[in-house]
């Protein structure tokens, strides 16, 4: 039997990975990578020469039991994603149950992933907290946003910049102006930012300042 392994990658910063990363990105058989230019990029500045194949959303389900073949042959791979931890709002659930259902070995790495330190970084209470990962865009939305008023925990959202003011003005509107928010901005890279304030400052900030690149929302939960 082989193995699956869940690989971490940089959300940013290419310093940011593992030595273990590395070294299991080097042993393995096959990468399974989401785009595998963008992987690829990866692996030539770490010098990884390990033969990649494409495993993302539109594929996943077609391919897992072409991928369970070869894992019941003795085949180890390692499947990552563009950025951050596989399966994390990222393809990946789908092929580790398969794993386990199967009796494969599944073993994920620790290391990056971009809402632990939105969190951490937020200054709310996170001894207990919720990822919502991204919200509906437009069916069963305003069913989430209801049901989440009433949550008490820190809450965490992943969020595109085109569409970070009308979920922040949902916020005020659902979760109330007061509510304070803190929004982490290209974390680990050159501009990361963090804005925490109520939603109405935070909203009013990025009205004025229209926000570019990847965004994590954190949400300090109901009093
Ligand atoms: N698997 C990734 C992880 O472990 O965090 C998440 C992948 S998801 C498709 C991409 C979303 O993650 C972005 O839209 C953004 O919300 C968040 N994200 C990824 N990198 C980020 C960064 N450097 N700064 C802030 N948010 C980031």
């Amino acid at each position: 039997m082989g193995k699956l392994y869940l690989v971490p990658t940089p959300i940013g910063n290419l310093e940011d990975i593992t030595l273990r990363a590395i070294r299991i990105l080097k042993e393995v058989d096959l990468i399974l990578a989401e785009d595998t230019r963008t992987s690829g990029k990866l692996l030539q500045h770490f010098d990884i020469a390990t033969q990649m194949h494409s495993h993302h959303m539109h594929n996943e389900h077609r391919s897992i039991a072409n991928l369970i073949s070869k894992l019941k042959a003795g085949a180890t791979l390692a499947l990552i994603s563009d950025a951050g931890t596989p399966a994390i709002s990222d393809p990946g659930f789908l092929l580790t149950r398969a794993c386990l259902e199967n009796d494969i070995a599944v073993e994920c790495l620790p290391g990056p992933t971009a809402f632990v330190p939105a969190l951490v970084n937020s200054g709310l209470p996170n001894d207990k907290f919720v990822f919502e990962g991204f919200l509906p865009v437009k069916k069963g939305r305003q069913t989430r946003l209801k049901l989440l008023a009433e949550e008490t925990r820190t809450i965490i959202f992943y969020e595109s910049p085109h569409k970070l003011l009308k979920t922040l003005a949902n916020f005020v509107e659902y979760f109330g102006a007061d509510r304070p928010i803190s929004v982490s901005r290209e974390l680990t890279k050159l501009y990361e930012e963090t804005v925490r304030g109520t939603a109405a400052e935070v909203l009013n900030y990025y009205t004025e300042k229209p926000p570019k690149g990847e965004i994590v929302i954190v949400v300090g939960g109901k009093k």
